[in-house]
Order: C-alpha cells, then structure tokens, then sequence
C-alpha cells in the first residue's frame, strides 16, 4: 500500500510560508525514443542534450523528493523503457512510498518487462496512441507501431495494471474521437486522455498544420459528451478544449512552483516540462544543488510563482488568483517576454495574435498543405543550428512568434 506520510521535512521557514512542499515529481529519464512524434513536447533541440543521468544520481533524485513531500511519481521521455534500470527505479520508488506512473509509447513493453515491472511495485501504466488508425497512428509517429501497441495494451491489462489510454488531438485525428473512444473501450482502458495538442516543442514547430478548425472541436466535443451519457463510470473521459480557443487561461501546471517539479534527462530541474524554451532563466541542476535549495530557494522557481511578479493587465486583474496569468512558455512564444499575461486571454494586448492563428487554421482547412515535421535526431540537429529564429538559451533554446516578419512555424 502506498504511504504517504513518511519521509515528509518540516515545512520550509516561516519567513517563507507560502511555498508548499511539490506533490507531483516527474522523471523525464531520457530524451531518446523509437517514435518520431510530429507534436511531441520534448525540446525541439533534445539531441543536442544526450547527457542523462545515472541509475544512482536518479535514484537521489526519489530520495530528496520525496523527502520534500512529493508523493505522484510519473516516469516520461523519451521512451523511459530505453533505461534498462527503470525496474530499480520503480522499486525505490515503490519503497519510499511514491505512487508511480509509467508514461510509455508501449514500444519495448514486453512481457518479461511488465512481469518486472509488476514485481517491482509499479501502480499505474499511460499508454499513447496516435490515432484508431494505423494509417494515421503510423503516420504521425513515422514507425508502423500501431499493431504493436494494441499488442501491449492486451498485455498490460493481462498483468492487472490499471491504464490510461492517451492520445493528442490535432486536427488530423479529431474527426476519429468516436473511434478513438471505442478503441479505448475495447482495449478496457479505465481512462481516456484526449490531449488537445499544447503548442510547445515540436507540436510548436507544426502548429500550422496541426490547429484545428473551431468546428472539428464542436463536433469532437459533442461526440465525447454523447459517449460519456452513454457509457457512464465504465472509462473515465478527459477533453480539455485547447487554449486557443479560450478566453481566459488555464492555471497553467496549478501556478509555477506550486506543485510540479520535472527533472529533464540530465538533471535540470523544471517548473513545467517546457520551462527550457524561456529565456534569462538558469535552471539548476540536481547533480549540483539540493532538491529542497532548488524547490524553495532557485530564481527558476520562484521568478513566476504566486502573483508578485506580474504586469499589468494581470496585476490589477480582479481574476489573477484564479489563473495566475496562464503559461509563461506560451506568453513567451506569443509576445516575446514571459511576464506578460498569457495572450489566450482577452484582456490582453497580444490577444489578437490567437485570434489570427485560429483563422488561419479556418483558411487553411481548404488550402494546400505543406509536410510535417518529424521528430527526429537530424531534424533536431538542423532546428538547433538553422533557424534565424532560435535564440541559445542556456541549455534550452525559445522560439519566439513576437515581432514583425516571424513566421508561423519553426520549420
Ligand atoms: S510524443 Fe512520441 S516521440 Fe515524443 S516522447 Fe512521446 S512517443 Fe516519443
Ligand atoms: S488579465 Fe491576466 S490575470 Fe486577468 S484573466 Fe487575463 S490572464 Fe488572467
């Protein structure tokens, strides 16, 4: 059973009382993976960052979060199944009293794997899809995978692991969601994530051609309703409309700092997964500072938490504590400065810019198409080095839209 209470700190000093332990650790083990995803989040300069931390510097990294209090443990990527130690991960992690998910493409999911992985204690297993599709989901991973896939979710059922079925909208697939939540159905998925895409890392690079039109998301949207009148507590369905679409923000990661800590493959430590893309920020290492000097005392966690640092419109905003002023990565991708209140908000000067994205995507829908861009090493490599657009940051590299003559994509 998992056990929450022990190896909890004392609370940070009193002259610090508003910052909360994090609850949420997230374990982004390796940057590798077999997919080549057209909107998968990783840095669109991932090859540039091969360096991954050891078994025992992860191992560390369990220890001190748990020990502040975290108690969600999620393994990402990449594809984490390319760390051959992810079992002793999981079993430390199991001990410490983490709960722990394994967010997995499925691709080397065997069934000696699952065995070990059961044995070791895992809770919990996020499987992703593409598309019901094979031609799609094969399409927009670039591999043929997708037989494979519903291999694996037969066998992670076939070990009693509860599964979350995920799959990123766009609109390609939105028109299957139907298809999507029967598959997941028959796949005996308790859950169904349909992830509207996030425009971040590569899904940023292809945002041209992957926006969808208002009217996909209507329909998208009345189907999931139908489906959920229809199949009641049997697989619980989440659908998040994408931000564009809005006119306010979503509390972006529940406020920066205030639950979510992500430690990339190397050992920077995160805000959000893409805190990298932000510029003027040194995000600091777990193989050179302390977790618990990171969480409460790093300029990279604290520069965005609470309200402190806003402008206006949201400093005097009669709604700041209810969205904190949305993403910082996507008020910088929008406007060119991160403390600017997130342009998906109406209130904002910027806002303009998401209403022009959303329109062209309504033009587009009868226009040519222009190629995707996958994920890969070599694509990676030329993002990095080509683009007039690509400002080094540090480690990270931010991809601005703000000012006259930027394109719409990275490509
Ligand atoms: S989104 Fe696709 S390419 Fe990116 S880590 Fe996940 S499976 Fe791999
Ligand atoms: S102005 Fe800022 S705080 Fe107010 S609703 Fe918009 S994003 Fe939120």
């Amino acid at each position: 059973m998992t056990n929450l209470t022990v190896h909890t700190q004392p609370a940070p000093p009193a002259s610090k009382p508003a910052i909360e332990p994090p609850l949420w650790l997230l374990a982004e083990l390796t940057y590798r993976c077999p997919l080549h995803c057209v909107f998968c989040y990783n840095p669109v300069n991932y090859a540039d960052h091969a360096r991954e931390l050891s078994t025992e510097q992860w191992l560390d990294v369990l220890r001190e979060a748990r020990a502040l209090g975290a108690a969600q443990l999620g393994f990402s990527g990449g594809e984490p199944l390319l760390r051959d130690d992810l079992e002793v991960l999981v079993r430390e992690a199991r001990q410490l009293g983490f709960y722990t998910n394994l967010i997995t493409s499925g691709i080397g999911l065997t069934d000696v794997r699952l065995d070990a992985l059961k044995a070791a204690g895992l809770d919990h297993i996020q499987l992703s899809f593409q598309d019901s599709t094979q031609q799609l989901n094969d399409f927009l991973s670039s591999t043929r995978t997708f037989d494979l896939k519903k291999r694996v979710a037969a066998s992670i059922k076939g070990h009693g692991f509860p599964m979350v079925l995920n799959c990123v909208l766009h609109r390609f697939n939105l028109p299957h969601v139907g298809r999507i939540i029967e598959m997941a159905l028959d796949m005996g998925a308790e859950y169904l994530e349909l992830a509207n895409t996030q425009y971040y890392g590569w899904a940023r690079a292809n945002r041209a051609q992957l926006m969808p039109t208002a009217e996909q998301l209507r329909e998208a949207e009345a189907v999931v309703a139908r489906y959920r009148k229809e199949i009641g507590g049997r697989c619980t369905i989440y659908f998040v409309v994408p931000d564009y679409f809005e006119t306010r923000p979503k509390r972006c990661m529940n406020g920066w700092g205030s639950v979510f800590l992500g430690i990339a493959p190397d050992g920077a430590a995160l805000p959000c997964h893409t805190a990298r893309s932000l510029p003027g920020l040194e995000f600091p290492n777990v193989t050179e500072v302390s977790l618990r000097e990171i969480w409460y005392e790093s300029d990279a966690f604290n520069r965005f938490r609470g309200v402190g640092w806003m402008k206006e419109p949201c400093r005097s905003c009669e709604e700041r504590d209810r969205d904190l002023g949305g993403c910082r990565c996507q008020a910088f991708l929008l406007t060119g400065d991160p403390a600017n209140a997130d342009p998906v908000c109406d209130k904002s000067q910027a806002h303009e810019r998401v209403i022009q994205v959303v329109k062209a995507a309504e033009a587009r829908a009868v226009s040519n198409e222009r190629p995707v861009l996958f994920r890969n090493d070599a694509n990676s490599r030329k993002i990095a080095r080509d683009h007039s657009q690509v400002r080094a940051v540090g480690t990270g590299i931010a991809i601005a839209d703000a000012g006259p003559g930027s394109p719409g994509g990275c490509a």
